[in-house]
């Protein structure tokens, strides 16, 4: 089949281009001159549009398999799609974690059949305990490895555990301690790949929550618990790993200024350290708590204006690369424990492009810089440029298209997720996300889905994403 999305302006990291995209076969055929006459089977009118790269959410927890009463694969990736991503990178915390090569393969055949983005897999990496599996994951295709820094993990579920002072000592594989993170480095940077870690350095937070004295009761006790300290302790730690041993190391959801200044810093002395953070992290404050409540509850937290703004100037300048959602949901009621009790993490993955298309319009983020952090450069990290992240021939056609003079209303009513409540409930934003296109096809048009459900798994290829990443 032929498609023409015709009358648009392309964007990419490079900027605006005026042209009409043809794609057949799910590849991106030729730019052509506007209205240049072709034969096409069907055509998407993209007049007074931004066409861009199909956007990439990097970082999403379906809790499928494990706890699908929380969330599915076949609802994140519908939210995902009706949100104009069109290729989505699962998580490995899942029950059971994606520790090797056979769970890689049985959690990909599950996923296909469920799929209505692309996706990818990550894998877990968990120190000695899995190390010989590190180099078949990645030739098995997993886009990265994640380390779920300071977090141990249960024996006989595979399940993580965050809070395991409590549990039984031998029912758990503990964190590996850091001599044993530098050989993880290791051996990740011997296979080309990517290892993202959560970082926060699990002692601070031990002492500061001792240092309270009291339980966690209000969102200020939850940030004294849980200091920018231990995120930027972890990161210095990690970049240091990341220049011993050439081991690319990215921190996903990166939420403190003094995190971004880590790893501005680390940048700058040619460590190969990047960086994600998340739109909780650029459009909420701890002044939503009042208002918002343990639904604000995230791990990192969110946390000041000023860590907000230094946020959005690390997007500007290159010191983040990629923003993902963390789409991690939970029951409601959940979440409605309190600040201590209630579990980390909220819906994200059908607010991620709204909530930066809206930032654009607003003229925090230029259209191209867009491209880069939603597509371009997330698809280079993992291993998945040029097959994704670019609008040129030869590319996947997965195209994201936006309205810049459109609005939209974000209403629990209308989001896809199992558990459909968002923290952005009843916002109005600029910009309207308005259709998708995913492997040739028109998929998603005013955030409903559009035709069959045609997602596929993509490998990550890290020999060329090794080159062509700009660390
Ligand atoms: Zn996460």
């Amino acid at each position: 089949m032929k498609l023409l999305v015709s009358s648009g302006t392309v964007v990419t990291e490079q900027g605006p281009v005026e042209a009409d995209v043809l794609c057949s076969d799910g590849r991106i055929r030729a730019l052509l001159a506007p209205g240049e006459r072709v034969a096409a089977d069907e055509r998407v009118d993209a007049a007074g549009q931004l066409v861009f790269p199909g956007f990439i959410d990097p970082h999403v927890h379906s809790r499928d398999p494990g706890a699908t009463h929380k969330e599915t694969f076949a609802h994140s990736t519908l939210g995902a799609l009706c949100g104009g991503t069109t290729t989505l990178l699962e998580m490995p915390n899942a029950v059971p974690a994606v520790t090797d090569v056979a769970t890689f393969e049985r959690r990909r055949e599950e996923h296909a059949a469920k799929a209505w983005t692309d996706f990818g897999l990550w894998g877990m990496a968990l120190g000695p305990a899995n190390l010989h599996e590190i180099a078949p994951l990645h030739r098995a295709g997993a886009v990265a490895v994640k380390f779920f820094w300071g977090y141990a993990l249960d024996r006989r579920t595979k399940g993580l555990v965050y809070d395991f002072a409590a549990a039984p000592p031998d029912s758990l594989l503990l964190p590996p301690e850091n001599g044993e993170v530098v050989e993880m480095f290791r051996e990740v940077a011997s296979c080309g790949g990517v290892l993202a870690a959560h970082c926060e350095d699990r002692h601070i937070l031990a002492r500061s929550a001792e240092r309270l004295g009291h339980p966690i009761e209000t969102y200020d006790d939850l940030l004294r618990a849980r200091p920018a300290l231990a995120e930027a302790t972890s990161i210095a730690v990690g970049a240091q790993f990341a220049r011993a041993t050439g081991c690319r190391f990215h921190v996903v959801h990166m939420g403190s200024a003094a995190g971004a200044q880590v790893v501005r810093e680390a940048r700058a002395a040619g460590a190969p350290v990047t960086a994600e953070t998340c739109p909780q992290y650029l459009t909420l404050t701890e002044r939503d708590a009042e208002r918002l409540g343990p639904a604000l509850k995230v791990y990192p937290p969110v946390r000041s204006q000023a860590d907000q703004d230094a946020l959005w100037a690390a997007v500007a300048d290159g010191t983040v690369m990629s923003v993902g959602s963390d789409h991690a949901p939970h029951l409601v009621e959940e979440k409605m424990r309190g600040f201590g009790s209630a579990p980390a993490g909220g819906l994200g993955v059908e607010t991620l492009a709204p909530l930066m298309v809206d930032a654009m319009v607003r003229g925090r983020i230029s259209p191209a810089r867009l491209a880069g952090v939603l597509s371009t450069e997330t698809a280079r990290l993992y291993g998945l440029w040029p097959r994704k992240g670019t609008v040129r021939p030869g590319a996947d056609a997965d195209l994201t298209l936006v309205d810049p003079e459109g609005s939209w209303h974000v209403s629990n009513d209308r989001m896809h997720a199992l558990n459909p409540v968002t923290t952005w409930d009843g916002w109005d934003l600029r910009g309207r996300v308005t259709a998708s296109v995913l492997g040739g096809h028109p998929a998603m048009k005013d955030g409903e889905p559009v035709g069959e459900r045609r997602g596929r798994f993509v490998a990550g290829d890290h020999t060329a994403g090794r080159a062509a990443v700009r660390t």
